[in-house]
């Protein structure tokens, strides 16, 4: 069930609480990515502590900055939504 076709540069794991939420990344980025909330977006992963929603908030920008240099020809196109 595992994809591997998205680089997880995140923790697993909360720093904070331990929750998992490496599982949570690849779908909150591509979300996120495609125009919706981020806020929307914990919520709808059950990422409810604020600890855990602020890494991975904390880290899409970070992404945002990695993707542009990582764009290829064969990456999924998501819809802009905006
Ligand atoms: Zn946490």
């Amino acid at each position: 069930m595992k994809r591997k076709d998205v680089k997880t540069i995140i923790p697993v794991r909360c720093f904070t609480c331990g929750k998992l939420i490496g599982d949570k990344w690849e779908e909150f980025a591509k979300r996120v990515k495609a125009g919706e909330n981020s806020g929307k977006v914990l919520d709808d992963l059950g990422v409810k502590r604020y600890c855990c929603r602020r890494m991975l908030l904390s880290h899409v920008e970070i992404i945002d900055e990695i993707i542009k240099f990582y764009e290829r020809p064969s990456m999924d196109k998501e819809e802009e939504t905006m």
